[in-house]
């Protein structure tokens, strides 16, 4: 394939900047461009070494490296040339021109791993890893990012695609020949295609972890004007970020801020506080309060201790912890109770066993080591594959042609996943997200 050309370290003032040129003419950009120094030996006779030199660009020269991956050893499955030069602005953008000038194109998004993927070096489910390593906001997403890109899930997702790939092969011999095969294929099949849907199953129960490792927990703060959800925010925080008044109301939308404990990322949502209003921009924050507390993660039910009539606030949550504030103001012990908070957003007492309440709900040890679902692309494919299965499990007993149709929309739902039957539009949607250079 031809050529492609792209920066793939950040544009912007930095020690070095990456220049990567990867296709069949490779070779043949990089001599356009770059002089090895001192020895006579072609970048061609020197695979993996790096060597220094000149870049030529033109209308400018640098010094700096260059190293030649052949195909078999690079990236993306085709010869490569990388260069290391000083990472300046107007330097890296005059080399792509000159790698471009040179006969190269310029490289769409991802299509560097785009074309390692079409090589074979990894599956669509790894790429989607790679991706994510990059877009990581915490330590957790990073190790799930880890994990997918090593091709834990792609490795469970083809071993479930043979198993249900083993059941079409048998049912279609049954079609085949009837006679023969019907009293020995059929009985052991019902086991077979239940211990693929347990597979799914077990796969799709790591679907809520693996949604709070990729894009962190969210903890909405709602209660009544002035109980000091504003103010906690802050605390939990640990940064002026939320405006903090007297009037009560003030805090009219939701505002968001986020941090990261015990290697989770924590999204924190302040809300309007939630009270029967007259106010039209009141009441649309109120509204909005309560949307986010159906989304929620965690509701932090803020109750000011002092207030004497402070009653519960009724929330649609999956889950609420009771945080009672302003406890530097009164004597008030918090009951040893799962989900019961005393602190002081003023003082800061009880906040940080806080933070590491919330950060606790992501129960990770669940699945150290195991594959997660973090992309709603694959819990998506998932659950289709699980009807499927579902669906055949049903058929079974009656006609197996409808058997048959099922599995193969198993069988289709989860390739999607790895890549064995996504559509070119699937791929190309995947890779568009990615950063150029990658
Ligand atoms: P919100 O309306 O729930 O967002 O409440 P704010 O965060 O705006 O706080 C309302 C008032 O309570 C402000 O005057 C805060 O300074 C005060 N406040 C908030 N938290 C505490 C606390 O822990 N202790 C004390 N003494 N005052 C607090």
């Amino acid at each position: 394939m031809r050529a492609i050309a792209a920066i793939s370290t950040p544009v912007g003032a930095g020690g070095i900047g990456i220049l990567r040129v990867s296709g069949e003419d490779a070779l043949a950009v990089a001599d356009a461009i770059f002089i090895c120094a001192g020895s006579t030996r072609p970048l061609a006779e020197t695979p993996l070494n790096m060597r220094f030199g000149t870049f030529d660009a033109g209308d400018f020269k640098d010094k700096g490296y260059a190293v030649f991956f052949p195909a078999a050893r690079a990236y993306a499955g085709e010869d490569t040339v990388e260069f290391y030069l000083h990472g300046g602005v107007r330097i890296m953008q005059g080399a792509l021109d000159a790698a471009l000038r040179a006969g190269a194109r310029l490289a769409e998004r991802g299509e560097f791993t785009k074309r390692a993927y079409l090589a074979g070096r990894l599956s669509l489910a790894d790429a989607e890893g790679v991706a994510d390593m990059i877009g990581a906001e915490s330590a957790a997403a990073l190790r799930a990012a880890y994990r997918l890109m090593d091709g834990t899930l792609s490795r469970e997702i083809d071993a479930i695609c043979d198993l249900v790939g083993d059941i079409i092969t048998g049912l279609e011999a049954v079609l085949d020949y009837p006679e023969e095969t019907e009293d020995e294929v059929l009985p052991p099949l019902d086991g077979q295609i239940k211990d693929a849907l347990a597979r799914v199953d077990a796969l799709l129960a790591t679907a809520d972890t693996g949604r709070m490792a990729k894009h962190g927990i969210t903890a909405v703060l709602a209660g009544r004007p002035n109980a000091g959800k504003s103010s906690l925010m802050n605390a939990l925080l640990g940064a002026d970020r939320a405006i903090v008044t007297d009037t009560p109301g003030t805090t009219r939308d939701t505002i968001e801020g986020s941090f990261e404990c015990d290697g989770v990322r924590i999204n924190l949502v302040d809300t309007a506080g939630i009270r029967e209003s007259g106010d039209a921009i009141e009441s649309e924050g109120v509204r909005r309060a309560l949307a986010a507390a159906e989304h929620a993660d965690v509701v932090l039910h803020v109750v000011d201790t002092t207030a004497e009539d402070d009653e519960e606030v009724l929330l649609d949550a999956a889950r609420v912890f009771t945080v009672r504030n302003k406890c530097d103001l009164t004597s008030y012990k918090c009951p040893r109770m799962y989900g019961c908070f005393a602190v002081s957003a003023k003082d800061g007492t009880g906040v940080e066993e806080l933070r590491h309440a919330i950060a606790a709900l992501y129960a990770e040890g669940k699945t150290a080591d195991g594959e997660v679902i973090t992309s709603e692309r694959h819990k998506d494919a998932l659950y289709r594959a699980k009807r499927a299965l579902e669906s055949a499990i049903e058929s079974l007993d009656g006609t197996v042609d409808l058997t048959l149709v099922d599995l193969s929309e198993a069988y289709d739902a989860l390739g999607e996943i790895t890549g064995k039957t996504a559509t070119e539009d699937v791929v190309d949607a995947i890779f568009s997200k990615f950063c150029v250079g990658k």
